[in-house]
Formats: structure tokens, sequence, C-alpha cells
């Protein structure tokens, strides 16, 4: 076999975030035969305003060898600790969702059956009192976790907010510099092979054909190659979700500079906050079947720490997924994959496993029928379990607005059904494997949420552990170690600082 012959072409369509990060990864992981143009439309343009992260990104960066302080000094991003949920359950209530676990088990029990013992006893103290992640947001302090299980400090996480459009110029530049080959131009056809049905190549609108083996279709929600040119369907989930429209307008800082993003429910739907170094990305998510886009521009801008620093846009979606996210000799990955609303901050991470499923199952030029049928399983085992969390949010509500008055009676997944019946009976929670959402994220929002569970796990009471004494000493520990730590601005400069020094 001559050398060209040999070359596996991988063209990658599309250039935000999906596409730079797909190209980045396969230029550091790919077979060394493996050449990657990736195709992209500047008249076009990107989404980019993904801005809040879940902890997975950081192997992401690792694998590529990016440091934290270049990352976050070229992204201009900040640290997040989880979110925290204003008026969701209700008005003037709210709640956080941790990265991280509450405490240590200190038994052959999950520590929660002991909180939720306490409860049933009269004790009202939240769940998240036992969270370090929240200890250190809840003073705006900041410390990544240490690595000895003894200790408190060791038992949250964190991810990042950071700037989209800079991540992805970042990336750029980093996959330019291992060989990947951009090409500008709009793609106009998508060809296929008579005999098969596969990709043959793409035809831009000024006549120019780039053509490939293989072909990852990152071209947003349009999903040019996937949809445009294969048909390959969608599921679309708005029953559950219902929210399809988002303004989104970033503003200049004022409030406090959070290491966590912020979801404030309203009317119809709901705002994020997410503070970055040098402004705050804000977004009104809504349904355009209760509100109007003005009047949620109105409530957005209404609702800013500063002055907003571009005008509003306006971004439309349809909330599910393609029937197949790989077939035939292309996969889609980013918003070309589907669309579940940016609750808790999932889009970059389904790029993020699809990149590394890609990998972890790469392509040939044939045979490729059982790769594909595994990497379709576990997506969509992904993609489901991450609807089945966000529906817990909309479902689980004492809100009374017509949209959160259809989510608190709408049907929903018997998958959440299954896990909700769980908590409620006994305090269980239950995983399907190897769910992105840990049980205590799912706790953490179940008992935000007002879920109640009618009893605890009944050996609880055929237990002799000291838990007041163990629950009450986590407390105090959690808090005085949070104490300790630096604000969330100084760690940021240490962090930045300390390897620009080296
Ligand atoms: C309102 C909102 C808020 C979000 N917030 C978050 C968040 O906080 N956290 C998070 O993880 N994710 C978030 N996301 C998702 C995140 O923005 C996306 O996952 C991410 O930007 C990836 O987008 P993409 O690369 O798939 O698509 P895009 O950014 O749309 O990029 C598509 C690319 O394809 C190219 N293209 C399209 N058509 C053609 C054509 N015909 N020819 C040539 N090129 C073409 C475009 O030029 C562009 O380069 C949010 C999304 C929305 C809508």
């Amino acid at each position: 076999m001559d050398k060209a012959q040999d070359r596996f072409e991988i063209v990658i369509a599309g250039g935000g975030s999906a596409g730079w990060m797909a190209a980045a990864a396969l230029a550091q992981a790919a077979p060394r035969n493996t050449a990657i143009t990736l195709v992209e439309s500047e008249a076009i343009g990107i989404v980019g305003v993904g801005e809040a992260t879940i902890p997975a990104i950081k192997i992401f960066n690792r694998i590529l060898g990016i440091s934290e302080a270049d990352f976050l000094r070229e992204t201009k991003g900040s640290f997040k600790l989880g979110i925290e949920f204003q008026n969701w359950l209700r008005e003037d209530h709210g709640y956080f969702h941790q990265f991280g676990s509450f405490g240590r088990d200190f038994d052959t029990i999950p520590l929660h059956q002991y909180w939720l013992k306490l409860r049933h006893e009269g004790d009202e103290t939240p769940i998240q009192d036992y969270s370090m992640a929240w200890a250190l947001a809840k003073r705006n302090r900041f410390a990544p976790p240490v690595s000895d299980p003894r200790m408190v400090q060791s038992t949250h996480d964190y991810a990042y907010h950071f700037d989209a459009v800079l991540y992805g110029q970042f990336l750029r530049r980093y996959a330019e510099a291992r060989g990947v080959t951009r090409v500008e131009g709009r793609i106009a056809d998508v060809r296929r092979n008579g005999e098969d049905g596969d990709i043959a190549g793409l035809t831009l609108d000024d006549g120019r054909t780039v053509d490939g083996d293989f072909f990852i279709d990152c071209t947003g929600f349009r999903g040019v190659l996937i949809e445009d040119g294969l048909k390959t369907g969608y599921h679309d989930w708005r029953q559950w979700l219902p929210c399809d429209r988002a303004i989104a307008a970033p503003c200049a800082h004022g409030g406090d500079f959070t290491p966590y993003t912020r979801s404030t429910a309203r009317a119809a739907g709901w705002q994020w906050r997410i503070p970055l170094q040098h402004r705050i990305g804000n977004g009104y998510v809504h349904c355009s079947e209760y509100i109007s886009e003005d009047e949620a521009t109105q409530t957005l801008l209404a609702n800013l720490d500063g002055e907003a620093q571009a005008d509003p846009r306006v971004l439309r979606f349809v909330t599910g997924r393609r029937k197949q996210f790989w077939t035939r000799n292309c996969v889609a990955i980013g918003l070309a994959a589907g669309f579940m609303e940016p609750l808790e901050s999932t889009s970059i991470h389904l790029i993020q496993t699809g990149i590394m499923r890609l990998i972890a199952l790469f392509p040939d030029r044939e045979g490729n029928d059982l790769a594909r049928q595994e990497y379709n399983r576990l997506t969509e085992a992904e993609y489901e379990h991450i609807r089945d969390f966000l529906v817990l949010h909309y479902r689980q509500t004492e809100r009374s607005d017509p949209l959160w008055a259809y989510t608190r009676s709408m049907e929903i997944p018997e998958t959440l059904q299954y896990r909700l019946d769980h908590y409620t009976s006994h305090g269980r929670l239950v995983a399907f494997g190897h769910d992105l959402f840990p049980n205590a994220s799912w706790l953490a929002v179940m008992a935000g949420q007002g879920l109640e569970a009618e009893a605890c796990d009944p050996i609880v009471e055929r237990r002799d552990t000291p838990f007041r004494e163990r629950l009450a000493g986590l407390k105090k520990v959690t808090h005085e170690a949070a104490e300790r730590a630096p604000d969330h601005r100084t760690a940021l400069d240490q962090i930045m600082g300390r390897t620009s020094a080296a």
C-alpha cells in the first residue's frame, strides 16, 4: 500500500467550540497517518455563548497538555464550584448544586441517610451545609481540592467559567500548530457515494471540494451533514423541556465575583449569571409560548449586575437529539448532535465525551458497524441521563406561573420517575451505570427542589454510629476550612501568576 493510500482523511465541518475541540483532540490523539482538515465559514459565525462547564473539562485540558494558568489567562476564565439556584422551588428560596460530595461517608450507609434521620427528627439543616464547595462558594472564596482524603478540603471539585470564543481561538492555534488544515468557505452541498451512501465529500459555494474518509459534523443546530446530507432525523424533547429561546447579553461587573454560576427562575424560564474576569455572561432561557422575545429581553436587561456590553442576542433552539449521532461515515458532535438548555452546563461536556468516545472507537475506512453501534448506545444513555436531570428541576417546584404549572404536572420519563420513587420512599439514590451526575448531585437538586423522603433507610435504625457528633463535626471543619481559603479573585491571580513566574 503506498503512502497516499494509507492516509486516513478526517474532515471536520464547523469551527465553533465543537469543531476546534475535536480538531485539537484529534491532532493530539489520532493515529499518525490521519490528516485533519477543518472547514468553517466566518460569514456564518458561531454560537459562542457556552461559558460554564462541569469539572471534567479539566481532564480535557490535561489530555491536551494545556496548563490551568494558561487556560485561565487565555480564556479570561474563573472558577466554578457549582450552581446556585434561586427561586426554583418558590420565590425567595435558594439552594446550591455543588461539585463534589457532602463530606465523606463514615459508615457503610451513605452519609445523607443520617442527615435524613436528623431531618425527620426536626433538624432543618440543609444538606448543602455539609458541602465544602458551598462553604467556599457562599464566602466567595476558592481553593483547589487537596489530595489527602482525610481532609475535608479533598471533598469538593470545581470547573471553570470561560469565554468560549477565546477558547475556540486558543484551540485553533493549538490545532493548526499540530498540523490541522483550516479551509475557509461555506459548505453548499454534501456529496454522497453512489454505492453505499457514505459521504464522499463537501462542495463549497465557490465550487471547491473537500473530500475525506470520515466526517465530523460540527456545523451547529443546522446539522449540515448529519441532517441536510444524511437525513438522520431528530427526537424532539420539548414535552419535557419546553424552553426554546434564549436572550443573551454580557454586562460589566457589578455584584460579587462569585466562584459559581447563578441560575434564577423567572416567570417563563430562568436567567443565568456567569462571572468571567472581564465581564459577566447573562441570558434568559425561556419558552416562547409564555413570553415574547421583547418582554424576555426587557426582563433580562432589568436584571443585570452592570451596564450591558452588547446588544442582546436571540438564540432559538429545539431541545432534543439526533436519532443517530453516528451514521454512515459521519458523526455529529456539539449542537449538530442535539441540544439541551444550559441549566447544568452540559453542552461543552457532551462535546468532550463525544470526542473521547470517537477516539476510543476510532473509525476505519470500513467495518465500523460495531463501533458505530457502541458510540450511539453510550451517547444516547448520556443524553437521556442529562435530560432526566434537567427535567427534575422543572418538575419538582411549587411555582405556579403557566410554564411551571405545566412542568409540575407533565408526565416525566420513566427513568426519572424510578429515581424519584426510590428517593421519596426511603431516601435512596439509584444510579444507572456511568452516570455523569453522581448521587451527590441528584441529592442536592432533589432536596433543593423540595422533594421529601418519607422514611430513611431502615438500616439506619440498626446502627449505633455516633452520627450526630459526626455530622456536627463535619459542618464545623468544613466551615473552618473555608474561612482559611483566599477570596476568588486572589486565588485566581495566584494560580494564573504562579505558572507565568515559572
Ligand atoms: C443560549 C445558549 C447558552 C449556552 N450556554 C452554555 C454553557 O453555559 N455551557 C456549555 O457547556 N454550553 C453552553 N451552550 C452550548 C454551547 O454554546 C455549544 O455547545 C458550543 O458553542 C458548541 O457549538 P458548536 O460548535 O456545536 O456550534 P456553533 O458554535 O454554531 O458552530 C458551528 C460552526 O459551523 C460552521 N458552519 C455552519 N454551517 C456551515 C456551512 N454551511 N459551511 C461552513 N461552515 C458552516 C459555522 O461557521 C461555525 O464555525 C449554550 C448554548 C446556547 C444556545
